[in-house]
């Protein structure tokens, strides 16, 4: 991919490369393992480890886990295997907890040198002496506390000498500061939480704006990007590193990624997958980087998207079918064509010779001639679409009607001269003559058609279970509600229909994984819930953007 202009971010890198502040790129993804990882991830991955790469430079994995309340090791394990599945792999691998004694000196360094003071007012009380935008902070009382009494203090704290909340380490910056964050902001809680690295050695555990600077810094990370909500966090980043006199990486803010009609926030996925209204944080409905992939998203296709959409410095919200475009493009390249049929309607030839079998050859992908052909069994007795057939059509209808002619592709060409009815009137199977000379590849009929549809053989196919899913929510922005309402009332009643489909009969045996084009249907894959006797197909995508058409 060759782009004509640099985005803001790498203007940032060169010119910090240039004037010699920093001698590489280096660069880190610092998730939180308190869920699983969403679509907005994979943009901040494919930037940490894409830069990393054009630079010659490197990318660490570290968990930001500095709050043990919320986070757990299957977090862990799940941001690994997601992060490897788009194609990416880390440097190496860190954990904030592995700072956590480095941190603590460095508080005793903040303390001693009188930049730090332990603070006994409560949560409560520490927002309302904090003052607002309008109104500056005032100073706690326990501000001016001596070095020896602080350090007393804080050795208590970390000792344990005192119950949850009763006290905080603060930075001593500037209660009237017009950055809220700066009116001295808390450092260190005293909280009795087991966490998942370091069980219950600590029982104080430092902020995240107290552990985020420092483990960049002690990773010798250069550029530490994060999302714009940060942007007022900079100013305080820089001071700690100042104070500590330490390596001071530069934090260059950009704006989240926000995509029509998805819920993205780990909040209200949790409560997509606790209510139920999914079947879990890998449900093919969901924005979660595991929901895409067992949807059949590639990683291809994400990271594509992830290059195209490019970087913002505002916020904004991409179209979604942007994200749905790059999956199609991906798979109409490498993605074999097949015919299924979804909703069967029987046809026969009435001229073909009793008992006779012939195969006919199939283009596996036009777009791939390396992809070669397939021999599909023709017996004369076949499913179409319900869809592809009229009794009575309009003349601009280019499939079967009574009296009209089509070609069925990669077979013949037939002529509908009749049909059968149920009790109800109910066109339940198409008769039809078939031109022997039409056959596809070897035609000497002469005669053009319009139309080709798609079909199976119905002695030759195969049942196999379709999931159609569309998308989750009806409307461009679910978090907008009408009063009492909350974002579960924009759920789409139908983004799952659960179908039987007549498939060519080597679908029936398509190992778990594998991605199809169903000819004129869409893109395929193969489920996991397959089993020996039954194949699952979810669908990822219809061929063309048709939401509310
Ligand atoms: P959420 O609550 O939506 O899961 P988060 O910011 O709390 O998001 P983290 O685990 O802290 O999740 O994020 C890890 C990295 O991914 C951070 O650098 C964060 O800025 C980035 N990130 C998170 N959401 C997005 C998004 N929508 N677009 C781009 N980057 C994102
Ligand atoms: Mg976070
Ligand atoms: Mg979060």
């Amino acid at each position: 991919e060759v782009r004509e202009s640099k985005n803001f971010i790498e203007q940032a890198v060169e010119a910090d490369l240039a004037s010699g502040r920093f001698e590489g790129v280096f660069t880190r993804f610092p998730p939180e393992p308190n869920g699983y990882l969403h679509i907005g991830h994979a943009k901040s991955i494919c930037l940490n480890f894409g830069l990393a790469k054009t630079y010659g430079g490197t990318c660490n994995l570290r968990f930001d886990d500095t709050n043990p309340v919320k986070e757990d090791v299957e977090y862990v394990e799940s941001i690994m295997e997601d992060i490897r599945w788009l194609g990416f792999e880390w440097d190496s691998l860190h954990y904030a907890s592995d700072y956590f004694d480095q941190l603590y000196t460095w508080a005793e360094k903040l303390i001693t040198e009188g930049h730090a003071y332990i603070c006994d007012l409560s949560a409560e009380e520490t927002r309302e002496y904090r003052g607002s935008l309008t109104a500056p902070g005032r100073n706690s009382p326990h501000r001016d506390r001596s070095v020896e009494e602080n350090l007393k203090l804080f050795r208590g704290m970390r000792d344990g000498e005192y119950p949850d909340g009763a006290r905080t380490l603060r930075a001593k910056i500037d209660m009237a500061s017009p950055n809220i964050n700066m009116r001295d902001p808390v450092m260190y809680r005293i909280l009795r939480a087991t966490h998942h690295r370091t069980a219950d050695k600590w029982c104080i555990y430092p902020t995240y704006d107290w552990t985020h600077g420092q483990s960049d810094s002690i990773e010798g990370i250069s550029f530490s990007i994060c999302t714009l909500e940060f942007e007022n966090h900079r100013p305080l980043y820089n001071w700690y590193c100042e104070k500590l006199g330490i390596h001071n990486p530069r934090q260059i803010e950009f704006a989240k990624l926000k995509l029509s009609t998805l819920m993205m926030g780990k909040r209200h996925m949790l409560r997509m997958v606790k209510e139920g209204f999914v079947s879990g944080w890998d449900d093919p409905r969901m924005p979660t980087i595991r929901g895409y992939r067992r949807r059949g998203y590639t990683p291809e296709s994400l990271r594509s998207f992830c290059a195209d959409i490019g970087i913002a410095k505002f916020p904004g919200t991409i179209d979604v079918v942007r994200l749905e475009n790059a999956v199609r493009d991906h798979l109409n390249e490498a993605a074999s064509r097949r015919m299924a049929v979804l909703d069967p309607l029987k046809l026969t030839i009435t001229n073909w010779p009793d008992g006779h079998v012939e195969m006919t050859e199939a283009t596996n992908n036009p777009q791939d001639p390396s992809s070669g052909s397939r021999q599909l069994a023709f017996s004369g007795s076949m499913w179409i679409e319900q869809e592809d057939f009229r009794e009575e059509a309009p003349r601009k209808f280019f499939r079967l009607k009574k009296g009209g002619a089509v070609r069925l592709r990669a077979g013949y060409i037939v002529d509908c001269h009749d049909v059968v009815k149920d009790a109800d009137g109910k066109v339940v199977e198409v008769l039809c003559t078939y031109d022997p000379e039409s056959k596809s590849g070897e035609d000497t009929s002469g005669r053009k058609v319009k139309g080709t549809i798609h079909w199976v053989d119905a002695t030759h196919s195969k049942e196999v279970e379709v999931r159609l899913y569309d998308r989750l929510f009806t409307v461009e922005d679910p978090s907008v509600c009408e009063e009492g309402q909350t974002f579960v009332d924009h759920l789409n009643p139908d983004s799952l229909t659960v179908i039987k489909a007549h498939v060519e009969p080597e679908l029936a045996e398509a190992p778990i994984g594998e991605r199809v084009q169903f000819e004129r249907l869409g893109y395929f894959i193969v489920d996991q819930d397959s089993t020996p006797n039954t194949r699952v197909f979810n669908r990822i995508v219809t061929l063309r953007d048709t939401w509310g058409k």
